[in-house]
């Protein structure tokens, strides 16, 4: 019987499994199912966690975690889950394969995922001009044209925030109608720094060895292309957040997730399931950034210690 299972072995997850081993805890199990590190591990440049400074890829970044996190007793398990349950007080965590572990209180860290749009280009250039986080590679535009895919929320709300940066942003968007809520749409409408590219798509992006010089845009009515020469493309297609593993046999929830599929927490990252939490990308109103993560799973970590004592 573990003390706890972490599920994820992202910022999130191997911060928890750190504090929860750190404050005591005996038999936790980190469950990850590739090598330890999470989606930080494929971008080719983070500048802003705190304390560490120069050209730094995320993989360079999270090369250290494992081993820290792990000194206090946490183990890696290199297993991919399917199901968390609860019987009683006691989860069950299903394993790929078959098998079956039991723990007492469990942390949720297996992140979200955004989609890509499907243009020619996007997989070529992704890290090398194509971005889904604004907050991550937005700076590196600073006083440079963008542009920015999507008629949504986040798309439109980080519109708003490259254009703080940027001296230029083109908004292009499949419609001329958005989904991003009407006082986010009146704002970007009023920002004469957003140019609107409506009922266009990405036709292909391009570019060379140094990254992306520009994207072709397709009107949809016309059928004509027309040129964008930016060096950055931002794609906000939506989120995939990974919460599978919380579907039970019924088709219901093991706990309370939003509209969206995020889960609900308190300030402890405790979910509507007593000794379940969730830490990091998955959870409402997440940063989504790597330290925001990191605090998180030692919030969550923390709370396990509190739930089982
Ligand atoms: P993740 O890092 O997504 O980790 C989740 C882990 O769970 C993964 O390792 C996955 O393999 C595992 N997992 C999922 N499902 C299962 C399962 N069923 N069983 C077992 N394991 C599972 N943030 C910054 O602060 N600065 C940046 O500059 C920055 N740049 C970024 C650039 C890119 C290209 C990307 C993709 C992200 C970037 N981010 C950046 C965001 C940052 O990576 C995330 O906010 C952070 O990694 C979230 O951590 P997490 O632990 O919640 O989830
Ligand atoms: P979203 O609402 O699903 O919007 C995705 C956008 O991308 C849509 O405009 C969609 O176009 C477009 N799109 C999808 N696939 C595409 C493709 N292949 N090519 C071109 N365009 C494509 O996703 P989101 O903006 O990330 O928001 C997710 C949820 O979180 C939403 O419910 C949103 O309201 C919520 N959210 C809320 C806030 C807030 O309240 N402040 C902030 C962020 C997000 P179509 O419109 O034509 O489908």
């Amino acid at each position: 019987m573990l003390d706890l299972a972490i599920i994820g072995g992202g910022p999130a997850g191997l911060t928890a499994g750190m504090y929860a081993t750190r404050g005591g805890l005996k038999n936790v199990v980190m469950f990850e199912k590739g090598m330890p590190g999470g989606q930080i591990t494929s971008s080719s440049e983070i500048e802003n966690y705190p304390g560490v400074s120069g050209d730094m890829t995320g993989m360079e970044l999270m090369e250290p975690w494992p081993e820290q996190c792990c000194k206090f007793g946490l183990i890696h398990k290199m297993d991919e889950v399917t199901r968390v349950s609860k019987e009683g007080n006691i989860f069950k965590i299903a394993l790929t394969g078959g098998a079956f572990e039991e723990a007492k209180s469990v942390i949720i860290c297996t992140g979200s995922t955004p989609k890509r749009a499907g243009f020619d280009g996007e997989n070529e250039f992704f890290g090398k001009g194509v971005s889904t986080c604004a907050t991550c590679d937005g700076f590196f535009y600073k006083n440079k044209e963008v542009a920015v895919l999507g008629g949504g929320d986040t798309a439109l709300e980080e519109a708003l925030y490259l254009s703080n940066i940027c001296s230029k942003v083109y908004l292009i968007h499949r419609r001329d109608e958005f989904r991003a809520s009407p006082a986010t749409v009146e704002r970007v409408r009023a920002n004469d720094k957003i140019e609107l590219v409506l009922n266009s798509t990405i036709d292909h992006v391009y570019g060379g060895v140094m990254g992306v010089d520009g994207v072709k845009v397709k009107d949809k009515n016309s059928g004509e292309i027309k040129d964008i020469p930016v060096p950055g493309i931002f794609v906000f297609a939506g989120m995939n957040v990974n919460n599978g593993v919380l579907k039970q046999e019924d088709g219901t929830y093991l706990c309370d997730l939003n509209d969206w599929g995020e889960v609900i927490v308190d300030l402890k990252m405790q979910t509507s399931t007593a000794g379940l939490f969730a830490a990091g990308d998955i959870r409402i109103e997440a940063s989504k950034q790597v330290v925001c993560a990191a605090g998180d799973g030692a919030t969550a970590g923390i709370g396990a210690i509190g739930y089982l004592e």
